[in-house]
């Protein structure tokens, strides 16, 4: 049907105004695509309310259609659930993007769904606050799909994933309610976790349209260690004993030698160390003060390790870890398998995993990098046909799986691992996920596709 002649689109515009529902499709593009551009599909259109009560008014209308809705936020996902599969109305929080000024004596911070993580981390750093999730994409992903994922991110370790930062939801569930929890009661204990429930759900049992988040502190002097070691074994042991020795240790991210060299290469870095290594870990800490000697005393005299306590450096040496995403997809379309493994098999993991790429896929390139610190990986392959892909992830998932580790770490489900959701959910878990899901969402209006193999 022409887009004008759509029957839905003038009863989103009755609600949200004309100028927010996008039918032309050169328009509606960017919506339909995702960061990485293997997932994409066309959407009937995107509405992009102001307000709960808009989003409200447009998911009635859509369930009243019988149109599923998809939500996004700032469309940085990995796992394709935050584009169209085909047909669905696409719902953008982007306009919902405000920030409050901090609640000093809570140290909690309410922001729309669509305000940026940067947008937030820089309202509470002004109040004196730490907002502590942080991640490549923070200048794009939102709150609303950083809470829907359960983001996780570089410092998650020592602060928790989105989840432990959540005091408060407001959200519209697929019948139109609105239910909202943005009190900032630390002590609240009537009943079902609503805001809980949502954390992670992915878009497919509400469309959250604003959180209330718990704020820390953070000591003012920190510093950064890039640090040459020699396999995967030691960068466990060496976070084993930082962990112990170094209170205030809050990033450890890990990455290999072939990750480095394509990130010089993209980003026209220099070699960070006199000499290279098999593996490097990037490690920052704080302090209320002198934090670098600290340091400089856990790692020893004899770490092979470059040093920075100023900003200017400090992001320098972030960006041969935060490149890496950037540079693989600068140049193919990889395929993602972000898992996390117990960190006492994560040296095995590798090994089992390089040994397996050698032996079974001497086509792929493997880059391997992530947040040491969760057991966290990001295995990114490249190189191989869609048939290929998709017996590799298979080998890789349930080489994961036999060793303890999960699926989907930080990423989520989304369409792109739901067919493996049996390797670390039994099927009591799924049952009881889909009787959640068929109970809010009886007629399947929120993601449908989305979390689940059978595809409700
Ligand atoms: C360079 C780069 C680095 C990254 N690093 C990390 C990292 O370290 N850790 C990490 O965890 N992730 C990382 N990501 C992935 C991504 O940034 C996160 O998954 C982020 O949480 C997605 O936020 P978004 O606003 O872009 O959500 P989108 O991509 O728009 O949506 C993601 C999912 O959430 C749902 N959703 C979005 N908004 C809402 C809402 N308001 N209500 C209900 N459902 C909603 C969507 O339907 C979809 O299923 C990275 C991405 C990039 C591009």
């Amino acid at each position: 049907m022409p887009a004008h002649d759509d029957p839905l689109a003038g009863a989103l515009a009755a609600i949200v105004g004309a100028p927010h529902v996008l039918t032309d499709p050169e328009v509606k593009a960017t919506y339909e695509v995702d960061w990485t551009s293997r997932y994409r599909g066309e959407s009937r259109l995107v509405v992009r309310p102001a307000g709960t009560a808009e989003v409200a008014a447009v998911v009635r209308e859509c369930a009243a259609a019988g149109v599923p809705i998809v939500a996004q936020g700032g469309n940085t996902g990995f796992v394709g659930g935050g584009v169209p599969r085909g047909g669905e109305v696409v719902l953008s929080l982007a306009r919902m993007d405000d920030v409050e000024p901090p609640d000093q004596a809570a140290a909690q911070i309410a922001a729309g769904a669509g305000a940026t993580l940067a947008a937030v981390q820089d309202a509470a750093r002004r109040a004196g606050h730490f907002f502590s999730i942080d991640l490549g994409a923070r200048d794009s992903a939102t709150i609303g799909g950083l809470l829907a994922t359960n983001a996780g991110g570089t410092r998650a370790f020592r602060y928790g994933m989105a989840r432990a930062h959540v005091v408060g939801i407001e959200a519209v569930l697929a019948n139109g309610a609105v239910v909202s929890r943005m009190a900032g009661l630390p002590k609240d204990n009537t009943g079902y976790d609503l805001a809980q429930l949502l954390v992670g759900s992915e878009g497919t049992l509400g469309v959250i349209t604003r959180a209330r988040l718990a704020l820390t502190s953070r000591g003012g002097s920190v510093a950064t260690a890039l640090v040459g070691i020699e396999s995967t074994a030691e960068a466990v042991e060496l976070f084993a004993r930082l962990r112990r020795d170094l209170p205030g240790l809050d990033a450890a991210e890990l990455f290999y030698a072939n990750g480095l060299e394509l990130v010089r290469a993209h980003a026209g870095l220099p070699a960070p160390l006199a000499r290279a290594f098999p593996a490097y870990l990037l490690l920052e800490c704080s302090a209320v003060a002198g934090a670098q000697d600290d340091l400089v005393a856990a790692l020893g005299a004899d770490a092979d390790a470059v040093l920075a306590d100023d900003s200017t450096t400090r992001q320098r040496l972030w960006r041969y870890r935060e490149s890496h995403t950037e540079a693989v997809s600068a140049r193919w379309i990889p395929l993602k398998l972000d898992v996390a493994l117990p960190l006492s098999r994560l040296a095995a993991f590798v090994d089992e995993l390089t040994a397996f790429a050698r032996a079974e896929l001497p086509a792929a390139q493997v880059f391997v990098y992530g947040h040491a610190g969760d057991g966290n990986l990001h295995v990114q392959l490249v190189g191989l046909d869609a048939a290929a892909e998709r017996d590799a992830m298979a080998a890789v998932l349930a080489l994961v799986a036999r060793n303890g580790g999960s699926i989907g770490a930080e990423h989520g489900v989304g369409v792109a691992k739901r067919d493996w959701l049996h390797l670390t959910r039994a099927p009591g878990d799924v049952a009881a996920m889909q009787a959640v899901k068929r109970a809010l969402d009886p007629e399947g209006v929120l993601n449908p596709g989305v979390l689940f193999p059978d595809g409700t």
